[in-house]
C-alpha cells in the first residue's frame, strides 16, 4: 500500500471530546496506521496519493459482543425467553453445525457488519479456525474468544481452554495482515462453568495478556446458585481473580451498586447489548449508572439470532433512548456519548488503545458516511452538535458507503471488495437448510 491522504469536509475523531474537524485530512501510511488526523490547515507536508471524499470520515465501529455465525440461525425461536431460546432452539441447532457452516455464517456476518461500518467484532463461538479464515477472507478485524462451556458431549472445558492456550502460543496473541485477529478466552457464563474452571481460565489468560470474555447477569435468575454463594457473579469474578486481568463482560443487566463499583475499580469492560436484551425480554442495563461510575462501556449487537441486525448505529441509538427513558432525563446520554460508545469506548472496553479513534499511531480502521441522505438534508454547515445528532438519531448504517481496515479498502460504494456478497448469502441459505 502507498501512503494516502484522505480529504473530507468533515471528520469525527471520536476522541474523548468527540472533536468535529471541518476541512479534514487523514493520512494513512503503508503499514495501515494513521499518521495524522485533523484539519487540512496545519497538516504536515505530504507525498503520496490524494483521495477526495464528499461526506464524513470517522473511525470504524467496534462491536464488543457477537456470535456472527448465528446468521445461519436468524429468526429461529424468535419469541422465546433466554433460557428456552438457548436450550430449545439454539443449542440443538448449533450441535449440527460443522466448521464449514461456521465459516459460511461468520463470513456473512462479517460482510453485513462491514457494510454497516463495523470494522472490529468481538466473537464468542465454536470452530476457531473457520472464524479466523472467514474474518481474514472479508478483511475484517476481530477479537475471537472461542467459547468454553461444560456439559458438551465428548468435550471437556479443560481441553477447550488448552486449545485456546495452544492457539495463542503457536500463532501469537495477535496475527494476520494488519494484526487483524486477536485471540481471547470465551468462558460462556458462570452458570455453564464451575468456579474452578473460571480460575484456571483467569490464570491461563493472565500469563498471556489475553482478554477473557463472558456473559454475566443477562437474565434474572440465571445465576441464582452463584448469588447464593458469592452474592453476585461480579463479586465471584473478583474473588476468583478474573478482574486482575483484561476482562470483558457481556450484558450485566441485573447488577447492583456494589457490582458496578467492582467494574469501576478494576476497569472491567462491559458489552452493552440493548437490542438483544430487549428482544429476549431480559431487561435494560443501567447504562447511566455505569457511565457515572467511570466503567468502560461499549456496545454489542450480540448474535444475529437475538437482535436480529448486526447494526451498531442501531445499538447506539437504542442505548441512548432506553437510558433517557429510564431516568426521565434527555441529557443523561448525549448523541456524542452514544457515538463514542460505538467507537472510542468500545475499544476501551476491549482494552485496546489502538482502535476506535482517528488518531496518529492507531490502526487506520475508518469509514465514510455519505451525506447524500435525508438525515443530512440540512447540510454539513450546521453546528457540531446538530451534525452529530443527525448522524446518531437519523442517519444510521445505510449512510455507510466505504470502509477501510488497516488502511485496506474492504467496502467500496456499499459492496464488499474481497468477496462476492451474493455468493456469500447463497452459501448461508445452503448451510441453513442443512442444520435445520
Ligand atoms: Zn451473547
Amino acid at each position: 500500500m502507498t501512503r494516502r491522504r484522505f480529504h473530507a469536509p468533515v471528520a469525527l475523531l471520536c476522541d474523548d471530546a468527540c472533536t468535529v474537524i471541518r476541512g479534514a485530512v487523514l493520512d494513512v501510511n503503508a503499514a495501515g496506521r494513521i499518521e495524522y488526523a485533523g484539519s487540512a490547515v496545519g497538516a504536515p507536508d505530504f507525498s503520496g496519493t490524494d483521495i477526495r471524499l464528499t461526506g464524513i470520515l470517522m473511525p470504524g465501529l467496534v462491536n464488543t459482543h457477537a456470535h456472527s455465525a448465528m446468521t445461519l440461525l436468524r429468526g429461529i425461536g424468535g419469541d422465546l425467553p433466554l433460557s428456552r431460546w438457548l436450550h430449545e432452539a439454539m443449542f440443538p441447532a448449533e450441535a449440527r453445525m460443522t466448521s464449514d457452516d461456521v465459516f459460511d455464517g461468520t463470513l456473512a456476518g462479517a460482510v453485513e457488519m462491514l457494510q454497516n461500518g463495523i470494522t472490529t467484532s468481538t466473537e464468542m463461538y465454536f470452530h476457531l479456525d473457520a472464524q479466523v479464515e472467514a474474518m481474514l477472507t472479508v478483511g475484517s478485524r476481530a477479537v475471537l474468544a472461542p467459547v468454553v462451556m461444560d456439559g458438551l458431549p465428548g468435550q471437556s472445558w479443560r481441553r477447550m481452554v488448552e486449545g485456546i492456550s495452544t492457539a495463542i502460543d503457536e500463532r501469537g496473541l495477535r496475527f494476520g495482515d494488519g494484526a487483524r485477529i486477536e485471540l481471547a478466552y470465551g468462558p460462556h457464563s458462570a452458570y455453564l462453568l464451575a468456579p474452578a474452571a473460571l480460575s484456571e481460565i483467569a490464570a491461563a489468560a493472565g500469563r498471556r495478556g489475553a482478554l477473557v470474555h463472558l456473559h454475566v447477569a443477562e437474565s434474572p435468575g440465571e445465576d441464582a446458585a452463584v448469588r447464593t454463594t458469592y452474592g453476585s457473579v461480579p463479586r465471584m469474578l473478583e474473588e476468583l481473580g478474573l478482574t486482575a486481568n483484561r476482562l470483558l463482560l457481556a450484558h450485566s443487566v441485573h447488577v447492583d451498586a456494589d457490582d458496578i463499583a467492582i467494574y469501576a475499580r478494576h476497569q472491567v469492560g462491559i458489552a452493552h447489548c440493548p437490542a438483544s436484551n430487549a428482544k429476549l425480554g431480559s431487561g435494560v442495563m443501567p447504562l447511566t449508572d455505569m457511565l457515572l461510575a467511570g466503567v468502560p462501556v461499549g456496545l454489542g449487537t450480540d448474535g444475529p439470532a437475538s437482535n436480529d441486525a448486526l447494526d451498531l448505529f442501531q445499538e447506539a441509538r437504542l442505548a441512548a433512548l432506553l437510558a433517557r427513558s429510564g431516568c426521565l432525563d434527555a441529557a443523561s446520554v448525549t448523541a456524542a456519548q452514544a457515538l463514542l460508545l460505538a467507537t472510542n469506548r468500545g475499544a476501551a472496553a476491549l482494552g485496546r488503545n489502538d482502535l476506535g479513534v482517528l488518531e496518529a499511531g492507531r490502526w487506520a480502521d475508518f469509514i465514510h458516511v455519505s451525506v447524500d441522505v435525508p438525515a443530512f438534508a440540512t447540510g454539513l454547515d450546521v453546528p457540531d452538535d446538530q451534525l452529530i445528532a443527525n448522524l446518531v438519531w437519523a442517519a444510521a448504517a445505510r449512510g455507510v458507503t466505504d470502509v477501510w481496515v488497516a488502511g485496506q479498502a474492504v467496502v467500496t460504494d456499499g459492496e464488499p471488495v474481497l468477496v462476492d456478497r451474493r455468493r456469500v448469502l447463497a452459501r448461508v441459505a445452503e448451510a441453513a437448510t442443512r442444520i435445520r
